[in-house]
């Protein structure tokens, strides 16, 4: 290998290998991890295990540069695109892996559509809805499940409806295999979305103001009535992981309030006695034996 080569990689894994890079990350480091990654980052083997080290797991640069690197191929790994459909065994391997290991190469965002598949997998759902469900990544997974045979998406969000469209190629699909998208809120009752075994609320409701939150529990578990509710939400305690966030700070810019895990519980445990459903609660992603997890997961059933 040429020398200036050789260089190159060596300045890239120097941080990656000290897990102090003390000084202040800003976001012109971005360019140059690109530049001096250019050639050989791109497709190496352990691309995001290096990029979330070179930042020191600072979420943000990270997902920017991988983004990047991905050529703006966000969302789920081609790992992930690659199965056919996952094994319980598979899901719950990555699961405990990512548990233990706070480099592990999933995104956070993976993990916890992983962990939301399994517990539908699980609960032996056929027919699910992902209530806000963005930019469809859920929606992604579910389809190549041959278990479940209809699938629907909502989201307030027009433009997000749109890129999921794009996402899953509607316009190619068969009629049989097609989702179903369509525009709602979820404070207000909508028929359409009763007649699933099961429905996901995945990173949503921490998007809506407190005070709307009980019209949002009477639409879902009192209107839509699924006999599974699967709540997915930040972990407040986790943050003060997340080298370089201020404290109270949120974890996105739409973010009305991020919950501990007390609080979350007592909203869950409320809602589950009012409508008649049993709730259990499971961590997702690195476990932090005094902080949890970074996400919190609430598995509701009737
Ligand atoms: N579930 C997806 C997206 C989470 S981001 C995922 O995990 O990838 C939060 C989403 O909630 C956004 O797409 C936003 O448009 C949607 N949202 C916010 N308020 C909503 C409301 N009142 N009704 C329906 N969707 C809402």
């Amino acid at each position: 290998m040429r020398l200036r080569d050789l260089l190159r990689h060596i300045y890239v894994l120097i941080p990656v290998f000290d897990f102090r890079k003390h000084y202040w990350i800003g976001d012109e480091e971005v360019e140059k991890l690109l530049n001096h990654g250019e050639g050989w980052l791109e497709n190496h083997p352990a691309k995001v295990l290096i990029t979330r080290r070179y930042f020191n797991k600072l979420g943000r640069l990270t997902r920017l540069a991988l983004d990047r690197l991905d050529n703006g191929e966000g969302g789920v790994e081609t790992t992930m695109d690659a199965a056919e459909e996952t094994t319980p065994d598979g899901i719950a391997a990555i699961m405990s892996a990512a548990a233990e290991n706070e480099t592990f190469p999933f995104r956070l965002n993976t993990l916890r559509l992983l962990a939301v598949l399994s517990e539908l997998k699980a609960g032996g759902v056929h027919s699910v809805i992902d209530l806000g469900c963005g930019e469809g990544n859920l929606l992604q997974l579910l389809m190549k499940e041959k278990t479940v045979t209809a699938i629907a998406g909502t989201d307030v969000s027009l433009s997000a409806l749109e890129r999921a469209a794009e996402k899953l190629k509607l316009d190619r699909l068969g009629e049989e295999k097609k989702p179903t998208l369509f525009q709602s809120s979820l404070c207000y009752r909508d028929k359409r979305f009763k007649g699933y075994d099961a429905a996901a609320i995945v990173e949503v409701i921490e998007h809506l103001d407190e005070g709307r939150l009980p019209a949002l529990a009477q639409v879902v578990f009192g209107g839509a009535a699924p006999r599974m509710v699967i709540v997915t939400t930040p972990n407040a305690e986790y943050n003060a992981n997340y080298p370089g966030m201020e404290a109270g700070r949120f974890r996105h810019a739409d973010h009305r309030f991020e919950w501990n895990r007390a609080q979350f519980r007592a909203w869950a445990d409320a809602v589950a006695a009012r409508y008649g459903y049993t709730v259990r609660y499971e961590d997702v992603g690195a476990w932090d034996e005094e902080k949890g997890s970074p996400t919190q997961m609430g598995v509701f059933t009737k």
